[in-house]
């Protein structure tokens, strides 16, 4: 067997051939630690059960190793110049497609629907462009298809927000939104130096899954997003005066406002960083 398409030497031979230098616009860094790869698989805990959607291919360093344990891969590579590298690199691979789009733009279930056959398990696995990794997870969680879990590489500093505890720093809109309906475990971290080109900052690897259902559940979800983005829109100021910023400050709202923060026990003079997932979900709801 050839050696992995992660490994450094190949890395390298593969993008001096095919002219190729990695797009910083893209996101483009790749990982050239075959272990690392074989760590994030083993992370996902892929098997012959599971089809697996994977964003970013680049040159196959993960897609390779994703295809030698699932049943079959559906990978979305925005870059059309990487199709002729990953029609090559990946042709020992008869488990895997390459879908040629915009993972932002493209009708995801459409695709899935016409590729795979819905009887595996469906897991997201990918080291994620990072310019867009919140847009790329708030699609994949409002996907309606029965994703079973994502296991993604992003900014060290990104995984600390999806983890984070109420109280602390990084604790925010992301950290609420993700955390309403899924567990968040980082699995472990990721070097700069285990990419070429090296990126600035560290990485890590991510893995949701679903949590139980909470008791109380906001009565819509556009509702539950966008009482939190406004709520910490401005970090720094009290609750009260970021829900004066959404509803106004007319006087028969500061009175209903009241009540309502009276009626959940929350002091208008918190910061948003204080109020837990659940408080934002009640929130939510007196709100309406
Ligand atoms: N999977 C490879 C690896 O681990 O070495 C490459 C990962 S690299 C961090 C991110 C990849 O995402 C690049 O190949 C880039 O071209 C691709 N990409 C960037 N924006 C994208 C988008 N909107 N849709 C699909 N792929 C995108």
């Amino acid at each position: 067997q050839e050696i992995d398409i992660a490994d450094p030497v190949r890395t390298r031979a593969i993008l001096e051939r095919y002219g190729l230098n990695a797009k910083k616009s893209l996101g483009q860094n790749f990982l050239t630690r075959p272990q690392i790869l074989k760590d994030i698989v083993a992370a996902a805990d892929i098997s012959e059960e599971d089809d697996v959607i994977e964003v970013g291919p680049g040159i196959g360093a993960l897609t390779e190793q994703l295809a030698r344990h699932a049943h079959h891969v559906l990978a979305f590579e925005i870059d059309e110049n990487l199709l002729d590298v990953l029609d090559e690199t990946l042709d020992p691979y008869k488990n895997v497609t390459i879908i040629n789009a915009d993972i932002l733009k493209v009708n995801l279930p459409k695709v899935v629907a016409e590729n795979l056959d819905g009887k595996h398990t469906l897991k997201v696995v990918a080291n994620l462009p990072y310019y867009i990794t919140t847009p790329i997870l708030k699609g994949l969680l409002q996907s309606p298809l029965p994703l079973d879990q994502i296991v993604v590489m992003m900014q060290k500093e990104v995984a600390d927000r999806l983890n984070a505890v109420p109280g602390t720093k990084p604790y925010g809109s992301l950290s609420v939104a993700v955390q309403l309906d899924m567990n968040v475990d980082i699995e472990f971290d990721v070097p700069k130096e285990a990419f070429m080109p090296r990126p600035k900052v560290d990485s890590a690897i991510v893995k949701l899954t679903h949590r139980e259902p909470r008791e109380v559940q906001p009565y819509s979800k556009d509702a539950f997003y966008k009482t939190v983005h406004g709520c910490f829109a401005h970090r720094r100021k009290t609750l009260w005066n970021n829900l004066m910023g959404i509803y106004g400050k007319e006087e028969d709202t500061k009175a209903r406002l009241t009540a309502v923060l009276e009626k959940l026990d929350i002091k208008p003079g918190v910061r948003p960083e204080r109020l837990t997932v659940d408080d934002f979900v009640r929130l939510t709801n007196e709100l309406d």
